[in-house]
């Protein structure tokens, strides 16, 4: 069951109150003023900033990189 049209058209960006848009092969709801992106989960618009994604400016770089461990900057020895 495809989500709702009509409560598509109802509902706005709550970061912007912009217009939004449905992308049902995504499963997302994209906000077209600021590009964030809300989750569609079991068809229902989870319209949640802390939910929402930004979308990536530009190309696919997963750069996951995880903190580097601060090296031991000498013990402290009295
Ligand atoms: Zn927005």
């Amino acid at each position: 069951m495809p989500v709702d049209p009509d409560l598509i058209a109802l509902l706005v960006c709550p970061a912007c109150h912009g217009d939004i848009e449905y992308k049902e092969r995504r499963a997302v709801i994209v906000c077209t003023a600021c590009g964030l992106r809300y989750p569609v989960r079991d068809n229902i618009p989870v319209m949640l900033v802390e939910e929402a994604e930004r979308a990536s400016s530009s190309g696919s770089g997963a750069s996951s990189g995880p903190a580097a461990p601060e090296p031991d900057g000498g013990e402290g020895s009295t």
